[in-house]
């Protein structure tokens, strides 16, 4: 259970992050509800938490950019004192093969994909080593486990930040934190739903399970890695993909 605990969850207004949210909130955890563009929707997401008896607060802030993360850790460490949960979830795709991906295209998802959790992990890596604990949780993909055809960007990205879960796990083990990985497959959210059902059904048939995951399957793993069940458990990747990584 994580009562008492603080937890940051990038891009939290929707989808995977509100998911998360929402779990964590259930086990205790005050949420820090971070989002870009989605105000209402994060706004939304407070409301769901405060509804069910929970407590959270919606903090803006573009995750790809390094000043603003270094605003957002010093409100919120001012506001709460302490931080022990910060989940990198913000992620966004711009699909194409790599003959016809613009550069655009390409630093626009390692920017936000990639560098985004550099970001926030080298600004509040202060407030856990401060506090000898914590647990960080990056949303990787099964793109950046396996590759796919059309995403060199998302995948490159994703793969970089499971070096990125590695190295950081290596560096802060000593002082109790803890760096997880979660590796989502074919996951139903916005980011999905914009695919064509030729993609979809393509995805589909590489499923072992043959359904595709909902958002509360990835929550459930992040609750996991975030609660002192997984005390020993670090630099690792969680594939949470109904089998596709096999
Ligand atoms: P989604 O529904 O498209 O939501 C994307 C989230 O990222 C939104 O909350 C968005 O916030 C946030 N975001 C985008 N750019 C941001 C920025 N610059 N700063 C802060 N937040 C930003 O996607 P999703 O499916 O929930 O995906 C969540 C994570 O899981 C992503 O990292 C994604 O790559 C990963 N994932 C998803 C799947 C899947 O099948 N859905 C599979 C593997 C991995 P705003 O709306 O406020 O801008």
């Amino acid at each position: 259970m994580l009562e008492g605990k603080v937890a940051l969850v990038t891009g939290a207004g929707r989808g995977i992050g509100r998911a998360i949210s929402l779990k964590l909130a259930e086990m205790g955890a005050k949420i820090i509800v971070n989002y870009c563009g989605s105000e209402e929707k994060a706004k939304e997401t407070v409301k769901l938490i405060e509804n069910a008896g929970g407590e959270a607060w919606a903090v803006r802030c573009d995750v790809s950019d390094f000043a603003s993360c270094g605003e957002m850790a010093k409100t919120v460490t001012e506001k709460y004192g302490r931080v022990d949960i910060l989940v990198n979830n913000a992620g966004v795709t711009r699909d194409g093969l790599i003959m016809r991906m613009s550069e655009d295209d390409y630093d626009k998802v390692l920017d936000i994909n990639l560098k985004g959790a550099f970001n926030t992990i080298r600004h509040f890596s202060s407030v856990f080593l401060k506090q000898r604990s914590g647990k960080i949780i990056n949303i990787s993909s099964v793109s950046g486990v396996l590759g796919n055809a059309g995403q060199a960007n998302y995948s490159a990205s994703k793969a970089g930040l499971i070096g990125l879960t590695k190295s950081v796990a290596r560096e802060l083990a000593s002082r109790g934190i803890c760096v997880n990985a979660v590796a989502p497959g074919f996951i139903e959210t916005d980011m999905t739903e914009a695919m064509s059902d030729k993609a979809k059904e393509t995805v589909l048939a590489a499923i072992p399970m043959k359904r595709t995951g909902k958002t509360e399957d990835i929550a459930k793993a992040v609750a996991f890695l975030a609660d002192d069940a997984s005390d020993y458990i670090t630099g690792q990747v969680l594939c949470v993909d109904g089998g596709m990584a096999i």
